[in-house]
């Protein structure tokens, strides 16, 4: 009866046995997948929960007078209250899908940011944002003709909060962060930094792309105007995300995409439009995307969540410890506070080259500029070796791919 009392082991021989794709071989060699940050792999829980939508209730959504239909809307709208309080939204309607997290930003940079925007105002993002946090601000801010800022960082990776705060003037209009760094695994202090904007009066939009599988998201606690996530990292399907954001921002906020499904009357004297969520979710969704992203975020709960994070973290204190004995390696972000990214160069070598080196071992890693080149022009390279973590991920997979890695830094000699 005291086994009931003992700590629970976090079991990751049980959990990959739920991951088809991690049992393969690649070049001969098991599959060492360390390629997450920029897609996780898919449990069986998950493809199950959307081949039953496929096969059972494959019909659209909203619409139908059909018992279909009715079992498809009301699975996709369940998994809204479901993805509301996986991240401490107050309610489903502060629940925008949409394709993922690039077209979480934009919306909200071309609806929010747009309406607020005004030639020489600021939005302020920092070195370490990917592509999708950069680019939809400044093309609104280049047509509105307001500028992107760039908050700079450290070098060990870290935002540099008295920067950050002596940039909050009377221009910001709006904040737009990283809550964790996929390139480097930097998890910012995003508490901090929303407070910090809201003392200035500027509402802040969080990135969870790289958070949502690592960290407990809690969007009441951070206090963030906005959050945006995607299915892909999470476990679930391609094509599937999340916005978050506070109902009062959605309800002032003027529609985006036109179409079937946002509006509530038409006609050619002008158009009503429903209310949110729905004014920002035109067309025919990704149902069984949807439901997908239900089915993850069901399987990952499920887990002892604070074992998993403490699993994948002694994976990469072993990892970091280990590559830094290899001739020649370079550690690329060196927080404090780091998640699952491991990024390095390996010598002048060319990332490619030595990616290339070791999917021939069957090590998966992710080369280049991570779409981030800001901050690889910040630590002068032209892009970076990362290997990055899952909860399914083995110690013994550390040992191949440190193996890999002393392979290839031999060949490349
Ligand atoms: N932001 C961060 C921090 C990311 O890691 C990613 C995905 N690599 C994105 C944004 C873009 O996400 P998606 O491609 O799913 O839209």
């Amino acid at each position: 009866m005291t086994a009931a009392l003992e700590p629970v082991r976090f079991d990751v021989e049980a959990i990959r046995h739920q991951f088809p794709a991690l049992h393969q071989r690649v070049n001969g060699k098991p599959l060492v997948y360390l390629d997450n940050a920029a897609s996780a792999q898919v449990p069986v829980a998950v493809l199950d929960a959307m081949d039953h939508y496929y096969r059972n209730d494959r019909s659209n959504v909203h619409r139908g007078a059909h018992t279909l239909s009715r079992r498809a809307t009301d699975a996709f709208e369940e998994v809204r209250a479901r993805v509301a309080r996986f991240i401490g939204a107050a309610d489903p309607s502060e629940i925008v899908y949409v394709r993922g997290t690039t077209e979480a930003i934009n919306l909200v940079a071309n609806t929010f940011g747009r309406s607020r925007l005004g030639p020489g105002d600021e939005v302020l993002v920092s070195t370490m944002e990917h592509h999708s946090n950069i680019v939809p601000w400044q093309i609104v801010c280049n047509q509105v003709g307001a500028r992107v800022r760039e908050v700079p960082i450290d070098d060990r990776g870290q935002l540099d909060l008295d920067a950050y705060s002596a940039m909050l003037g009377p221009r910001v209009k709006m904040v737009a962060l990283a809550h964790v760094s996929n390139a480097l695994g930097t998890v910012n202090p995003a508490a901090e930094i929303v407070a910090r904007a809201h003392a200035h009066g500027v509402p802040i939009l969080l990135d969870g792309a790289q958070a949502v599988a690592h960290l407990d998201v809690d969007v009441a606690a951070l206090g963030c105007d906005f959050y945006a996530f995607s299915g892909h990292k999470l476990y679930g399907p391609n094509g599937v995300g999340a916005l978050y954001g506070r109902r009062e921002h959605l309800d002032a906020m003027p529609p985006w995409h036109g179409g079937g499904e946002m509006i509530r009357d038409v006609s050619f004297d002008g158009t009503t439009f429903a209310d949110p969520p729905f004014k920002f979710e035109a067309g025919t969704p990704d149902v069984s995307g949807v439901i997908g992203l239900g089915a993850a975020i069901d399987w990952f709960t499920s887990l002892d969540r604070e074992a998993a994070r403490a699993h994948e973290r002694s994976l990469l204190t072993a990892a970091t410890a280990r590559i830094a004995e290899i001739d020649g390696v370079r550690l690329i972000g060196t927080a404090a506070r780091k998640e699952a990214v491991l990024s390095f160069a390996l010598g002048a070598h060319h990332p490619g080259d030595v990616g290339t080196l070791l999917d021939l071992d069957g090590v998966a890693v992710r080369t280049g500029h991570h779409c981030t080149q800001p901050l690889m022009r910040r630590f002068g390279v032209p892009g970076t070796v990362r290997a990055s973590f899952a909860l399914y991920n083995t110690h013994a997979e550390v040992d191949a791919f440190v193996g890999a890695l002393r392979r290839a830094a031999h060949i490349l000699e």
